[in-house]
């Protein structure tokens, strides 16, 4: 039987793929991995991968097939990932997606979620987007705006603002998200396990499609 559930986010930068990913995994109790927060923890604690990654991520492209490889298969064998697990920016080109799977539960049922949003909004949602460094929760300045200024509303933490969240690295992370990771969409629709959902509608619109499209 097919059932254990691996639910793999898509969508350009800043469409809602880690705010989705991490309300369903709440309500699935089953992990969320984003290789994006893998990679910045790695930054941030100046390991020799975190080195090594930096100024690739710093720019807006992306880090090499290999590396992201081991680092997903590895988590994804942990024992936390044996019920389902979701996938957020993971993968992000071919290779990523044949490798992948090849290294997925022998009984896993593979749903492909495409969070779908115009490059001005995403462009828009980005530049007011602030991130808070303890608990992973993503504000939004202008649209989910913290009660307390900068701080987090769940643990008082100040929120930053990710470097890669510059008008300038932007626009090549969504020139790179074109490039190598939309015709993933495809990829997924020809295999009949994508579903696409509006990004562009109230947040928890978006989280009772995703819901759904997940039972
Ligand atoms: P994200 O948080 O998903 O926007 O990822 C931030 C950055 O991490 C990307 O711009 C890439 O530099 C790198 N990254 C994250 N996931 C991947 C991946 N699957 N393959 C290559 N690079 C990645």
């Amino acid at each position: 039987m097919n059932s254990i559930p691996v639910v793999i986010f898509l969508g350009a930068p800043g469409a809602g793929k880690g705010t989705q990913a991490a309300y369903l995994s709440r309500a699935k109790g089953i992990p969320k991995i984003s290789s994006g927060d893998m990679l910045r923890a790695a930054v941030h604690e100046d390991s020799p991968l975190g080195r090594r990654v930096h100024e690739i991520m710093k720019n807006g492209g992306l880090v090499d097939d290999e590396t992201m490889l081991s680092l997903i298969k590895d988590r994804i064998s942990k024992p936390d990932s044996s019920d389902g697990f979701i996938l957020d920016g993971f993968p992000r080109n071919r290779h990523q997606a044949e490798e992948l799977e090849t290294v997925l539960p022998l009984h896993g049922r593979v749903i492909a979620i495409n969070i779908q949003a115009s490059e001005e909004e995403v462009v828009k949602r980005i530049a007011g987007r602030r991130n808070c460094p303890k608990c992973g929760h993503v504000y939004n300045v202008y649209f989910h705006p913290p009660a307390d200024d900068e701080k987090c509303d769940l643990d008082g933490t100040t929120l930053f603002r990710r470097n890669d969240d510059s008008d300038l690295v932007v626009r090549k992370r969504i020139m790179t998200y074109k490039k190598e990771t939309l015709p993933l969409i495809d990829y997924y629709k020809k295999k009949g396990v994508l579903k696409a959902i509006n990004g562009v509608q109230p947040q928890d619109d978006v989280t009772h499609e995703v819901l759904a499209a997940v039972q």
